[in-house]
């Protein structure tokens, strides 16, 4: 209980309301840093995807190359055989050059299957390089974007802050010690309001719990502060109107 309340009440409602304005602020600077760092995180992420998809589209290009020197080495075989083929002697010659073409005709199909299948993984593996990359510098591009409109208004919000403090800082040295103390002890009890209207039935605005008769009228009059037996929060005259 602290006497002499009437401009104390006022200076404690702008006060109240500062603190409040304060710790919104705080919460929007935060949620601004967070945002922020996701942005960079996303950046981060798109990165190493990027990475991983070139790098899986040049082991698909080593592939591709080897696939075609294995079919240029089963032509040229071929090309061979047949210059064999035209100088065969005899039949048993010409069997076993029939033989080994048999052979490299299977091995050539082989290879230009391996080619061609090594050709399409290609194709795939170039297409998600090029989209991986389309999404980091998507990401790097919302980063520049949002990030610039994220420090713009994080500033702003440092700016606005830094007077709410110095509004504040006048407030609570106009409280006198009692009230000072008295604010701080209630608003550091617990979050939630400090300061809550007397309903008209004469019950605390947050947790209804009646307030006697002769407590009511002092809170009207707003000469005394009297906190809430039941939730503790300083009670203050409803507003007018
Ligand atoms: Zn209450």
């Amino acid at each position: 209980m602290v006497g002499g309340a009437d401009n104390q009440l006022d200076t404690l409602t702008a006060l109240s309301e500062a603190d409040v304005a304060v710790s919104g602020k705080q919460e929007r600077l935060k949620a601004l840093d967070e945002e922020r760092e996701r942005l960079k995180r996303s950046v981060e992420v798109c990165a190493e995807r990027s990475k991983l998809a070139e790098s899986l589209a040049e082991k698909v290009e080593t592939r591709v190359r080897t696939a075609h020197r294995a079919v240029e080495a089963g032509r040229e075989v071929l090309r061979h055989l047949d210059a064999r083929s035209a100088s065969v002697k005899n039949m048993q010659q010409h069997f076993a050059v029939k033989t080994e073409t048999d052979t490299a005709r299977r091995n050539l199909q082989a290879a230009e299957d391996d080619q061609l299948q090594a050709m399409m993984d290609q194709d795939d593996a170039r297409a998600a390089a090029a989209g991986a990359a389309q999404a980091l510098a998507d990401a790097k591009k919302a980063l520049r974007k949002h990030g610039a409109e994220i420090r713009a208004e994080a500033e702003e919000a440092s700016a606005e802050l830094k007077v709410i403090q110095r509004q504040r800082e006048a407030l609570n040295e106009r409280l006198q010690p009692a009230t000072r103390a008295l604010y701080r002890s209630v608003r550091g009890r617990r979050g939630g309001p400090v300061l809550v209207a007397l309903l008209p039935d004469g019950a605390c605005g947050r947790c209804y719990t009646s307030v006697p008769r002769q407590r009511q009228a002092d809170i009207r009059s707003g000469s005394t502060l009297y906190l809430c037996e039941g939730c503790g929060v300083i009670l203050r005259p409803a507003p007018a109107g």
